[in-house]
Parts: structure tokens; sequence; C-alpha cells
């Protein structure tokens, strides 16, 4: 497929999945997808399925009426899978893409080896948002579209500061505010707004962090202890890593957090010469060259150790 737009005329039913734990490319990507269909095959049935998604992204259209919950189905005609590197990141959603008579995977992640039986997987991309715009016909691309596809460019580059942000990545960006993207409001209400308790929570992770490898490396972690004594929940630790990864000096930033079932959860940032993402497939998880992470099993003490022994290698290659 070079074009959504190769879809069958009478396509009839399909599905749309993104990753567990749907960021702002995730979210975005989705509904842009469906709002994109919504316009070139109005008559086909087209359900969303993600986990929950922060509250931030309700404006977008079509948010409302996003499944959450995995109903038994009749097998969908196609399933798209966006923005996502393995089947186990589909999480419960892998049942729908497994029976689907046709399953399309739209990626961008360096670590992601095609899973799918069509793939259109470009590393070089700075989101998923970027590559499937590259798949759509410009002429259909409407303000709803629009706005959905420049907020999973927003969250993926950072707010185009982040090393994937080419001039490509520039030029979509400025064609979808012309087609009625609000960037302000966009970058203000779903990237930059934080709770009081968010701020809180970055502030616990600024004070408790640590510098490693004679400062080459800046950690931090944020215990079960600490979600409880700040009323928080995970979802309340994005950018707390990309916060790290600025501190003056570092060639990447560590973070995790305490997840149930004695996991922690981590995440990881490069600045120069560590490729993050060999680190986080070792882990078992995935992600991009600069911007990586993985579940693991056991405490953070110890996991601590061996990723910063693994960066210790990389280092000193
Ligand atoms: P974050 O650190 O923000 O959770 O994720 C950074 C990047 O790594 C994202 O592109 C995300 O998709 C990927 N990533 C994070 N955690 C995992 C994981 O457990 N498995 C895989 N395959 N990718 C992950
Ligand atoms: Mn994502
Ligand atoms: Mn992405």
């Amino acid at each position: 497929m070079k074009k959504i737009d190769e879809l069958p005329e009478n396509v009839g039913r399909i599905v749309i999945a993104g990753h567990i734990h749907p960021d702002g490319d995730c979210v975005g990507s989705c509904l842009g997808l469906k709002n994109y269909l919504s316009v070139i095959r109005p008559r086909a049935q087209v359900d969303i399925y993600l986990e929950k998604f922060s509250e931030d992204f309700g404006f977008l259209q079509g948010a409302g009426e996003v499944c959450h919950e995995l109903p038994e189905r009749e097998p969908y005609d196609v399933a798209f899978v966006l923005d996502c590197s393995d089947t186990e990141r589909l999480g419960d959603a892998v049942k729908y893409f497994t029976a689907a008579k046709r399953r399309i995977c739209i990626d961008h992640h360096i670590t992601n080896e095609g899973f799918s039986d069509e793939n259109i997987i470009c590393p070089d991309a700075s989101s998923t948002c970027e590559v499937l715009y590259s798949l759509m016909e410009d002429s259909f691309v409407n303000r709803a579209v629009a706005e959905c596809l420049y907020t999973g460019i927003v969250h993926d580059t950072g707010v185009f500061k982040h090393s994937n942000t080419k001039e490509e990545t520039m030029r979509i960006a400025g064609r979808l505010i012309t087609k009625g993207a609000d960037p302000s409001y966009i970058i203000d209400e779903t990237f930059y707004k934080k709770t009081f308790a968010q701020n809180k929570a970055l502030a616990r992770a600024l004070d408790t962090a640590e510098l490693w490898l004679d400062g080459a490396v800046i950690g931090s972690v944020i215990t079960e202890k600490d979600f409880e004594e700040l009323g928080i929940g995970s979802g309340d630790l994005d950018g707390i890593v990309d916060q790290l990864r600025v501190t003056d000096g570092v060639e990447a930033a560590v973070f995790l957090y305490e997840a149930p079932e004695g996991k922690c959860k981590v995440s990881m940032r490069a600045n120069g010469s560590v490729d993050v993402s060999r680190i986080a497939r070792e882990f078992g998880g995935g992600g991009h060259v600069k911007a990586a992470g993985c579940t693991v099993s056991g405490g953070w003490r110890e996991i601590i150790d061996q990723i910063a022994g693994r960066i210790a290698e990389q280092l000193e290659h």
C-alpha cells in the first residue's frame, strides 16, 4: 500500500489499534486515520480500540467513540496497527489483529521487525502521524485530521526539539496548520499543561536524581511510596525523562517507576553516542536510538545497575 486511498471502495469493517499506554502519537494517528477514513470511505464501519488515554486529547474528533473494552466481534476485514513496534505492545487488541483478514502496520520504530503482513515502517520519520500524512491525499485532509496528526507530531518531537525533527516534519506540520490545527492550543493544552500533582512528581524526580558514570548519565526513580505520598498515578510521569535529559553534560537519562507485579517501567533518552534502543531491546522493550523504554521484572536498584552497566559498555567503545 502506497496510499490509504488504495483501500477498496467497498471496504467493510475496519479496526484501528495502537500501543498500550497510548501517547500523543498513538492517539493522534489512530484518530487521524479514522477521521480520514470517514472522508474517503464514509460507508466503512471503523472501530478504534485503545487503552484509556489522557483527557487532554478529548478535544480531538472521535476521541469519545474510542472503545476501551474488547467485545467479541466477527473478524474485521482490515486491521490497522499504528505506532506499535511489536504484538506484545498491542495488548488485548492483538486478538482483533490476529483474526483480521488484512493486517497493515504503520509505524516509525527502528525496533519494529515487521510483524504484520503489510508493514509501512519509516524509522527516519518523526512520528507515526508523519508517516500517515505521507500516505494521505492532501486534498482530503480536513481540520479534524490535521488536529490529530499535528498533535502526534508535537508529542513525538517534544514540540519540534528532538533530533527526529526534520525539514519534512516542519513542512508537514506547517501544512497541518494551514488545514486548521491550532499550534498554541494543541501545544499548551496537550503537552506543556501539567496538573499540580504532575509538577510535584517532576519536582520529586529532579530532587532525588543522581549522576552516574562520572556525570555521563542521570537517573531517577519514582517508587510506590512516592506514588502514595504524592497521590499520583503512572500517567502523571510523562516528560520527566525529557527534563532529566537536558541536564548539562549528560550522555543519557534513565527514569524508572515501580509498576505492579514487581516490575519497573524504564524510560531512556540519549543525547550523544549512546543507542538506547539497543539496551531497551535487550531488556524486552524497544523504541528509537535516542528514546526507548522497557518494562523489567525486579527491584529498581538492580535494574539501574544493569542498565548503567550497558550504558558504560557503549561509552567505552
Ligand atoms: P517512553 O520512554 O516515552 O515510554 O518511550 C520512548 C519510546 O520507546 C517510545 O517510542 C515507545 O514506543 C518505546 N517504548 C517504551 N517502552 C517500550 C516497551 O516496553 N516496549 C517497546 N517495544 N517499546 C517501548
Ligand atoms: Mn507512541
Ligand atoms: Mn510514535
